[in-house]
Parts: C-alpha cells; sequence; structure tokens
C-alpha cells in the first residue's frame, strides 16, 4: 500500500535499521525492564562491555551480539528483542528466567565500522534510502564474489570503494586513542581503502573469535607467513592485525580484554548460577551450530556426553526460524571455547544473504530484514523452553 508520495519498494520502510555505535548506546540507556548490571570488562582503550539482565529467575541464560562488528546486524537484532521484551515481558516468565545480554561484544570494532558506514549512510537518511544503500553494497559484493570466484580476482572491491572516503578520521575525536590505532594499523599493513567498513576485529585488529590459546594459523604466526582471506577480503593477510582473522597481537599469545570478560562471565554465572545454555549471533547464512561431542577429542571435564541437549537446543531453534543446523565446526575459535564450556550453547548465523555489514538490512530481497527480526524472537523465546527442560534432565543423569 503507497502511503505517501515518496515512493516505495515493496516492503515497509517506516523506521531506519542500521544503528551506529552512539544510537544503540541510546537506545540502551533507555530500557527499564531489562536492568543495566556492573559491565563485564573493559576493552583496551577503556569502553566498557555493557550487561543488562531481563527477571531475575533461576534458570539463566546468555546472549551475546557483535563479536564480529562487522557482523551489524547482531548488535540491532540482540537490542531490538531487549526492547520487545519491554514492550511484552510477559513473554517470558521472568519468575523463571534470567536472560543476560552482552549486545555489544566489541565496542571498538563496533565504533570503527558504524563510524564508517555513516560516511556514506548519515542519520538523516530516510529509511527508504538506507534500503537502496544496503542493496547497492549487497549488488557491488555479489558482482565481486563472482569475480573472486570465476577469475581468481585480487582487485579492488567495489562495496569497499564505495567506503573509500572513510579513512580513520571519521571515527570521532573523543575516539582519539582508538583513532590512532586504527591509523597505526591501516598505515602499517598498507590496508586497502574502504577497510574500516570491513571491521571484524577490536580496535588492535584482533580477531575475538580467532584469539584462542592455539589458533588456526599458529604456524604461520609463528613463521610470519602471510595467510590471505578467502573471498571478499582476499587481498588482507590474516596473520596480522587488520579488519579480520589476526589471533593475537605480534609476537606472542595474548587473551584480548574482550574474551577475557566473555570468559569470566560465563564462568563466575556457571560456578553460581544454574545456566542452561546461550545465544551467540554471528552473520551470516541462516545457520545454527551445535556441539556435537560425539567424536569429541577433548572431552568435558566431568566426562558427560550433552550432545542430545545441545542438538534439542538446535532443533527447536530451527523449528522457528528453518535455519540449517549444523555440527561441524571449528576447535580454533572462542565460540568453540564457549560451546565446550557450557552445555546448550549454540552459535546462530543471521541473514540467507551475503556480505556484511549491510546486506542483512536489506528487506525487498526475500524480506531478509524482518524475517530476521521476527523469527528469531519467536526462536528465542521457545528454545528457553527446551533449554530449561534439557538442563533438569541432564541434573538427574
Ligand atoms: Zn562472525
Amino acid at each position: 500500500m503507497m502511503k505517501d508520495k515518496k515512493g516505495h519498494l515493496i516492503g515497509d520502510y517506516q523506521d531506519h535499521r542500521i544503528l551506529d555505535y552512539e544510537q544503540m548506546n541510546d537506545r540502551l540507556d533507555h530500557l527499564k525492564i531489562c536492568i543495566e548490571q556492573k559491565e563485564i570488562g573493559r576493552t583496551t582503550f577503556d569502553y566498557p562491555i555493557r550487561h543488562f539482565t531481563f527477571g531475575n529467575g533461576p534458570y539463566h541464560a546468555i546472549l551475546t551480539a557483535g563479536t564480529h562488528a562487522v557482523e551489524l546486524i547482531t548488535n540491532c537484532f540482540l537490542i531490538q528483542f531487549m526492547e520487545y521484551l519491554e514492550a511484552n515481558p510477559e513473554v517470558i516468565d521472568p519468575s523463571v528466567y534470567t536472560l543476560h545480554f552482552i549486545p555489544i561484544l566489541n565496542p571498538e570494532g563496533t565504533i570503527v565500522l558504524t563510524s564508517a558506514i555513516r560516511t556514506v549512510i548519515p542519520r538523516e537518511t530516510t529509511p527508504f534510502w538506507e534500503e537502496l544503500f544496503c542493496i547497492q553494497y549487497y549488488m557491488n559484493a555479489k558482482v565481486e564474489d563472482d569475480y573472486v570466484l570465476n577469475m581468481k580476482d585480487q582487485d579492488t572491491k567495489l562495496q569497499m570503494w564505495m567506503f573509500r572516503y572513510a579513512t580513520p578520521d571519521c571515527i570521532d575525536k573523543k575516539h582519539e586513542k582508538l583513532k590512532k590505532s586504527i591509523q597505526k594499523i591501516i598505515q602499517e599493513q598498507d590496508l586497502p581503502k574502504g577497510v574500516m567498513a570491513q571491521w571484524s576485529s577490536n580496535g588492535v585488529g584482533i580477531d575475538l573469535n580467532a584469539n584462542v590459546w592455539h589458533p588456526r594459523y599458529e604456524k604461520e604466526m609463528i613463521s610470519r607467513k602471510p595467510v590471505y582471506h578467502e573471498l571478499r577480503l582476499n587481498q588482507i593477510s590474516m596473520i596480522s592485525p587488520g579488519p579480520i582473522g589476526c589471533p593475537y597481537r605480534p609476537s606472542k599469545f595474548q587473551l584480548e580484554p574482550e574474551n577475557g570478560a566473555i570468559l569470566n562471565l560465563y564462568q563466575t554465572l556457571i560456578q553460581k548460577e544454574k545456566v542452561i545454555g546461550s545465544f551467540i549471533y554471528h552473520a551470516c547464512g541462516n545457520l545454527i551450530y551445535y556441539l556435537d561431542e560425539k567424536n569429541e577429542k577433548i572431552k568435558r571435564e566431568n566426562g558427560k556426553d550433552y550432545t542430545e541437549y545441545n542438538e534439542s537446543v538446535a532443533i527447536t531453534y530451527q523449528k522457528y526460524t528453518s535455519y540449517k543446523i549444523l555440527s561441524n565446526h571449528k576447535e580454533t575459535t572462542m565460540d568453540y571455547v564457549l560451546k565446550k564450556k557450557l552445555p546448550g550453547t549454540i552459535l546462530i548465523e543471521l541473514g540467507n544473504i551475503r556480505a556484511t555489514p549491510l546486506s542483512q538490512f536489506v528487506d525487498s530481497i526475500d524480506c531478509v530484514y524482518t524475517n530476521i527480526m521476527n523469527d528469531n524472537k519467536k526462536a528465542i523465546i521457545e528454545t528457553l523452553k527446551t533449554m530449561k527442560l534439557q538442563y533438569e534432565k541432564s541434573q538427574k543423569n
């Protein structure tokens, strides 16, 4: 239905969808039923990693977004879900559950990424134009993906070229230390123009998911042999600090403060409370990963096998999203460490559309955005029930 004469693609363009770091925090500041707790930690450049809870029941679950800053849809989804709970608190019984939200796990990366996005899509942009920019980004990435796959192309990427004026200067001066750090990384590694719009890492260029004790490119890290990223960032090596993939700061392993904070949250909660599971959000692929422990080399400390627990949690989540379930995994990720730590943990890849950070905000193709927002809300609410059931079952055995 045409609501005004401004022109429409099919879809609802009433509201803005993309949130920058400031807007996210502003929205979080306005929450009333989700209560802010003490931050779980601070980043290298002293940004708080904010923590909110909903409910005060005995069964606890953890929800995180934005491990990879470029997967911006995850932050936006989790914040929207918190707002949805504020408006509809009856959907989850607060006397049964306590939900722990970490909506911005990687604040530095989110500042870098969203500052870059705002150079092309300013806040004043209408929702309709926001959609068009996202489609343009998606189409550019689609063309480039084909060039990489079919021509082994390593040239400048159109979707990054859109952001070629997004230099560290677009980061507000109140983030001076972070800005200098990004400037230094881009210069030293000679990173391509537009790279800030691809930023997954934190402010020192470390990929939080790769930041584990024995990372995937351990040998190459030691021998300083470059490893190139596949597809979109195939001109960038992952053994040096940068937008993606680099597991630790040269020259020896160090756990990044963001990971220290999230591990500590898991550990302290598991010790004190009945923690029934967690939802770790990434993008994209419309996938659910759970831990199949049947063929695990490393057993849990108590030797228990939680495969059935993990699987039934994944199956419930699938029922409301139709996402594909996978049980394969890389042992060299922080997500794996968390899955190993807490039964009932699933990793969800939001969106069936390629190319972060903007394609998942497209709605005119397959209602990508609307489906992400609606299906996952319902899925969390229902999956919590399965988590609780499985938790109780595991306590009896
Ligand atoms: Zn990711």
